[in-house]
């Protein structure tokens, strides 16, 4: 057989479905896996009569590559890929490249970038989104680390890639050392962000309104005709209508205690880092913690009392009203999102194009919506744009929702329903379009008790000035 256009270690789910679409994309692919027989599984299996070259050993993986040799880890994220760096580096030559697939923490990243350049190779870290089914058909690829690369890997990267209706490759290069595994952590942020306000109108519907599974499913049928037409609307509408073989709702007998694995607590961390109000995925990784505290939380609702949760106004009004509250949030949610972007390449030096990072989203990963086009239109017209509240098309629609979007607020508080995510979204609103805030004050106590200074309101900003509050020496 031909020698191979790339290598990929790693045979667990994303590793073997990846290997299937870039062979059937018309590449050779060699494959290695730490314990080797699943190599033999596979190549005996899903691998069989295809242009796949299974490999016993790190030696036969490496011979069987053609140059530049490219070899692309699909393994458990940590300690594995520097394992496996130290293991390959030596054997490399200068313009070898090693791509890390998984769901590496972007500093990682930006170290081992570093590393292996020195070493005279070339590292690409990469996200790669859509699970198990993107990894075949077409995931979200989010490239970044050594420029020079990026030419070798393109033109697999972009052919396995999910495509928008109009033919555009959900992969484009995000920037330099830990910029596309940067990107790929905000988006599982972002999928954290829109998965727990789905979660809110649905509890909404579930308690305050009544509605049954049934109809809460025509509900986000019809969601998905709109304006909210994407991946995850579609998935809840799939979930509600689910029965088992004894003809129950599977989603009824679920257990409501949230698992995570961490890359919404590194985005909320990564935006405490930079100083960016990231509240509505904060509030979303939170929304779990509480959610894992079952059995405090069985015991406090014997305790802890509140309102009756049955609405009694108008039914249709305020599903109609839930739906632009969500969609308002959303867009709050992503403004949030692209501001923690901007601020983090401002720290990390890297240079985003946000318009293209909203194209890679558009397909093949969890996030995908019609909603992404509109964000990618807005960083077209305007790549400078500060945030996304402010391009036209934006603020009018959460103009336009903003009555709505305060009822539902309202009525979950007057109904003892938490709606974090909903409601935190509307604080950072209201928050950000006023001019004036109580931070005055905040920096008055401040002063008052560590003689920490403040600016006046009517001198130039860099001067800085403290009141001895007590009249004390
Ligand atoms: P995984 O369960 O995260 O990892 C299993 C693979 O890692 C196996 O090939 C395993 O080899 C290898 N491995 C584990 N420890 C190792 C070590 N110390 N040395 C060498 N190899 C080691 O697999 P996955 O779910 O396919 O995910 C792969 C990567 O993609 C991960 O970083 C994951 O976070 C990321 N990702 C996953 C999804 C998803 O939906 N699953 C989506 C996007 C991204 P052995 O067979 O020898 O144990």
């Amino acid at each position: 057989m031909a020698k191979a256009d790339i290598a990929v270690v790693g045979l667990a789910v994303m590793g073997e479905n990846l290997i299937l679409n870039m062979e059937s994309k018309g590449f050779t692919v060699a494959c290695y896996n730490r314990t080797v027989s699943k190599v033999d599984n596979f190549m005996s299996g899903r691998a069989k009569g295809k242009n796949i070259i299974g490999c016993r050993s790190m030696e036969e993986l490496l011979s069987s590559l053609k140059s530049p040799r490219k070899i692309m880890l699909m393994v458990k994220a940590g300690k594995p890929v520097d394992a496996f760096i130290e293991q390959v580096l030596p054997h490399l030559n200068d313009g070898d490249i090693i791509i890390d697939g998984g769901n590496s923490h972007f500093p990682d990243t930006i170290r081992r970038t570093e590393y292996v350049e020195s070493e005279g190779k070339l590292y690409i870290g990469t996200g790669v989104s859509g699970g198990e089914e993107g990894a075949l058909l077409g995931p979200s690829i989010m490239p970044g680390g050594s420029p020079k690369a990026w030419e070798h890997v393109k033109p697999i990267f972009q052919k396995i890639s999910a495509h928008t209706d109009k033919g555009e490759p959900c992969c484009e290069w995000v920037g330099e050392n830990g910029a596309g595994h940067f990107v790929k952590m905000v988006h599982n942020g972002i999928e954290y962000g829109d998965m727990q306000m789905i979660c809110e109108t649905y509890q909404l519907m579930k308690y305050g309104l009544g509605m049954s599974n049934e109809e809460m499913k025509d509900v986000f049928t019809e969601w998905n005709e709109g304006e909210l037409d994407s991946y995850l609307i579609e998935i809840t509408r799939d979930i509600l209508g689910y029965k088992d073989e004894n003809g129950d709702y599977v989603l009824d007998l679920i257990m409501d205690t949230a698992g995570q694995k961490g890359t919404g607590k590194w985005t909320a961390i990564a935006a405490l880092d930079v100083g960016q109000p990231l509240t509505l995925i904060g509030e979303a990784v939170f929304a779990r913690c509480l959610s894992a505290l079952k059995t405090e939380r069985v015991e406090a609702s014997k305790q802890l009392s509140g309102p009756s949760l049955q609405f009694e106004g108008d039914k249709r009004k305020m599903i109609d009203d839930l739906r632009k509250a969500l969609y308002a949030s959303k867009i709050v949610s992503y403004a949030q999102g692209y501001q923690l972007m901007r601020a983090a390449a401002a720290e990390y030096g890297w240079n985003l194009n946000y318009g293209g990072i909203a194209l890679m989203w558009r397909g093949g990963c969890i996030i995908r919506s019609v909603f992404l086009g509109k964000i990618k239109e807005a960083f077209e017209k305007n790549p400078e744009l500060s945030n996304l509240l402010l391009d036209p098309f934006f603020a009018e629609a959460v103009q336009n929702g903003q009555q709505a979007w305060r009822r539902v607020v309202t009525t979950a508080v007057q109904k003892g329903i938490a709606v974090p995510a909903i409601s935190s979204a509307l604080a950072f609103y209201d928050g950000y379009r006023s001019e004036r805030l109580p931070a005055n004050m905040l920096q008055a106590q401040r002063d008052y008790f560590g003689a920490h200074t403040y600016e006046r309101i009517d001198k130039p900003r860099g001067e800085f000035f403290h009141t001895n509050w007590t009249g004390r020496g």
